[in-house]
């Protein structure tokens, strides 16, 4: 973590810091929009059952992006929503990405089926590039967890991910540390000791601080002033660690310079991937987060 006193200097009026853009090294696929089966409370982009600010992406949407990504290089794609086991091709979404490049699916697992765990699994085993799974949980007890992610889904979670890891895949659990105390140690070790309960003696766990935007701004607090990047902040080398040099999110509305900000309508880019292959101004308080807490929101 990057350690300096932002609010020594009034940094409202200074430019931010510009960021190149240096390949496509990993397409992000907003394949079900803003709509999810859940609302959690620290949802950065406010999905549930009633946002379609996004819509669902349609197949012949995600195979264009796909293929222009692959034309630049691409060498991941993850597809995040909302929830994209909530859209009905989700099947021909994955089968046509893994042709690509290996795949990454951001899930809260609820929706994952006996019949697709297996599908998954035989996926995994035989797909030309590699498939893996990231399933969310914010805590290591229904108390902790459905404060956020609503009631009753940590039994559903849990569940989910024993389906998966008996089918054979092993997703990482990815928390949010909504709860300071989580991402010290000890609130690591309990998430192992959670999932050793449940058999899964092979853990694999990727954490993530908030972003204050979004349902996030009202559960808990937005951005300061201070908290704004400006001309000079950014370190040598840096540009490599903000995923944004080389990633881009496509959505049905068109292409973002990251997932964190597709609710921001002054970020988006154009239609295409190739609209979007030019620098951009790192002027949301969002990435503030990115900068200090060294965020990415890749696995
Ligand atoms: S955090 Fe994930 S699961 Fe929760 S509402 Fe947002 S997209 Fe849905
Ligand atoms: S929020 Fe993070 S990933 Fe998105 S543009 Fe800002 S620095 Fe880049």
């Amino acid at each position: 973590m990057i350690e300096v006193d932002f609010r020594a200097v009034d940094r409202k009026d200074l430019p931010p810091p510009t960021l190149d853009f240096l390949h496509l090294d990993t397409l992000w696929l907003q394949v079900t929009g803003t709509l999810c089966n859940l609302a959690c409370t620290h949802c950065f982009i406010s999905c549930g059952p009633k946002n379609d600010s996004h819509p669902f992406m349609s197949l012949d949407d995600v195979r264009g992006a796909v293929e222009s990504a692959a034309a630049m290089g691409v060498q991941e794609i993850y597809f995040t929503g909302g929830e994209p086991f909530m859209h009905p091709d989700i099947k021909e979404m994955i089968e046509l990405c893994l042709e690509v490049a290996p795949l990454n699916i951001l899930t809260n697992g609820i929706l994952i089926t006996p019949e697709m765990a297996d599908w998954l699994a035989h996926k995994f085993k035989t797909a030309k590039y590699s498939l893996d799974l990231r399933v969310s949980l914010d805590g290591t007890t229904p108390k902790e967890n459905d404060a956020i992610r609503g009631r009753k889904t940590f039994d559903k979670i849990i569940a989910s991910v024993e389906l998966l890891w008996n089918a054979g895949i092993n997703p990482v659990i990815t928390v949010t540390t909504c709860h300071a105390d989580l991402s010290a140690v000890e609130g690591r070790m309990k998430f192992i000791e959670l999932l050793a309960e449940h058999g899964i003696t092979q853990p694999r766990m990727k954490f993530l601080s908030p972003f204050k935007i979004g349902r996030e701004e009202r559960r808990d607090q937005g951005y300061a002033d201070y908290q704004r990047l400006v001309e000079g902040d950014l370190l040598e080398g840096e540009e490599h660690d903000l995923q944004c040099s080389s990633c881009r999110m496509v959505t049905a509305k068109g292409v973002w310079p990251c997932p964190i900000l597709i609710e921001v309508p002054e970020a988006r880019m154009g239609i295409s991937l190739d609209d979007a292959a030019i620098p951009i101004k790192l002027d949301h308080p969002a990435c503030y987060t990115c900068h200090v807490e060294g965020v990415s929101c890749r696995t």
